[in-house]
């Protein structure tokens, strides 16, 4: 399987910069430490600057799947993990990051994207309940779920493990999609400058 590199991202030493889907968005100065206003990101970006450490959910389903939906170049994601965590080892970072939560190798380690919007955030953990968005109405990461299933829909759409949502792809009104891409773009250019999202700055 012949998988495509980034032609941006070298590594902080180096390292190695597959990236199938060819994400190369910057990461987010929130992972730094500034308040994106996103309750669940901002809650674990926190925790593991005060302790070097978050537990291996926390850095799939929120900290990857985040930059995930954002096409954030994966190299970077990963030279980030090996900055925050007390535990970066390279057989513990390399792979769990490039490989499972990045899809960076496409199918080498896993069989499909680990990204989810907003309803399995809700379902795994409590930081909807500190939010100011509502899971259930107008939190970003499930437009950014579904904007993310429409831009690689070319590569994902034979994906056997994708094959419902995907249907449920296509079934989205044309006016849904638009927003979705809408709110890709306005949450990639607020993270970006180091904002805020708010509900009333998003669309
Ligand atoms: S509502 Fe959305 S942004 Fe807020 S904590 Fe839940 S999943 Fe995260």
């Amino acid at each position: 399987m012949e998988i495509q590199a980034s032609k941006k991202a070298k590594g902080l030493d180096g390292g190695a910069a597959p990236c199938a889907l060819g994400g190369d968005t910057p990461l987010p100065p929130a992972y730094w430490g500034e308040r994106s206003g996103l309750a669940c990101l901002d809650t674990v970006v926190s925790d593991v600057w005060t302790e070097g450490y978050s537990h291996h959910i926390t850095r799939l389903m929120i900290l990857s799947n985040l930059a995930t939906l954002l096409d954030v170049s994966p190299r970077e994601l990963t030279d980030w993990f090996w900055v925050a965590y007390t535990d970066a080892y390279d057989w513990v970072v390399e792979p769990n990051v490039l490989g499972m939560g990045t899809y960076a190798l496409a199918g080498l380690m896993t069989t499909k994207p680990y990204v989810s919007g907003a309803a399995y955030i809700n379902r795994m953990s409590d930081y909807c309940s500190l939010c100011p968005f509502n899971p259930k109405t107008d939190c970003p990461f499930t437009s950014l779920y579904w904007a993310f299933l429409a831009r690689h829909e070319a590569v994902l759409k034979t994906n056997p493990r994708l094959r419902m949502p995907m249907a449920s792809l296509r079934k989205r009104a044309a006016s849904r999609r638009k927003q979705d891409q809408e709110v890709y773009k306005r949450v990639k250019e607020i993270l970006e400058k180091g904002d805020k999202v708010t509900p009333k700055n998003l669309l």
